[in-house]
């Protein structure tokens, strides 16, 4: 594995690659890499001949300045962890590589970035669309990988690849957990202990919501879900919403068609958390 930080360096070795025909798949990162980004590169492993990851903590997706500052950056383990996998090309360039100038562009993702994260994180989507967009077309990967975790981006990162007619596959990956069940995250390593203590209710409370599917209705899911957390006092829910997968649309009933989606943002102390569960196909 070759570390790189220019992007004039990363695309000369890319060439060499792209022109033998090779498949390259990509898996952007924050970095503070744990198994579910290791996961992500496996499965870029299995899928493609050519692995890039990238570590870059982008500036212009954070909308609060101490959660961008606070951010965990591990780069030297990081590598290390990254040496033991598939991964061949390892970019992680500074700030000013990546915005020479300031991006001013402006995505549209309509309801898809005004609801659930785009609602209480404005801005945060089109910070992920601009960095990732640069980031592809540095890379120019045949396929981008990305997790189930970060759902809604999903949704964006797949709108954005239409709307830009881009021909990249976007691959979403399974959510990967601890053994209590909380959703890996970079952020679970800032939270203190009393937190990461409790921190498992939110996954339990996404299988009640599972289990309770069609006994209850999906308001009375939806207070089940916020009451139970809040009860614990050291968590607070920003929002639960029962939403269908591929509008982010929010669910009346159980009887309508599509694949519906539990989507949760939870404060432990200071530390916001977000994870989903698939809680019906129809
Ligand atoms: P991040 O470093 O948080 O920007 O995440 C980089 C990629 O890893 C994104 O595509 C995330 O969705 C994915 N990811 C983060 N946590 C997990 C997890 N627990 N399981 C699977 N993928 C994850």
């Amino acid at each position: 594995m070759k570390l790189y930080t220019t992007i004039t360096s990363l695309q000369n070795a890319l060439k060499e690659e792209h022109s033998k025909g090779l498949k390259i798949g990509f898996v952007p990162t924050m970095g503070a890499l744990h198994q579910g980004h290791l996961s992500l590169v496996e499965t870029a492993g299995s899928m493609c001949d050519i692995v890039v990851v990238s570590i870059f903590v982008n500036p212009t997706q954070f909308n609060d300045k101490n959660d961008l500052a606070n951010y965990p950056r591990t780069l030297e383990s990081d590598m290390n962890l990254l040496a033991t996998t598939r991964c061949e090309y390892f970019f992680s360039p500074a700030v000013e590589e990546v915005y020479p100038v300031p991006d001013t562009r402006k995505f549209d993702f309509g309801n898809l970035e005004t609801v659930m994260e785009g609602a209480f994180r404005p801005g945060h989507f089109n910070g992920v669309a601009q960095v990732v967009s640069r980031l592809f077309e540095i890379v120019l990967p045949d396929m981008a990988f990305f997790g189930r975790k970060d759902f809604q981006q999903m949704a964006i990162i797949k709108d954005m690849v239409r709307q830009l007619n881009l021909p990249i596959e976007i691959v979403p990956c399974d959510i990967i957990r601890e053994k209590d069940g909380l959703a890996m995250s970079s952020r679970n390593k800032l939270l203190l202990p009393e937190y990461r203590n409790c921190a498992p209710l939110i996954y339990q409370n996404l299988r009640d919501a599972k289990y309770l599917v069609n006994l209850k209705t999906v308001q009375e899911i939806k207070d089940y879900v916020v009451n139970q957390i809040n009860a614990t006092q050291l968590l607070r829910v920003e929002y639960f919403e029962i939403v269908d997968d591929t509008t982010l649309m929010s669910v009346e009933s159980w009887s309508e068609t599509g694949t519906k989606v539990g989507c949760i943002a939870v404060y432990a102390g200071k530390i916001r958390l977000i994870d989903n569960i698939i809680l019906d196909i129809n």
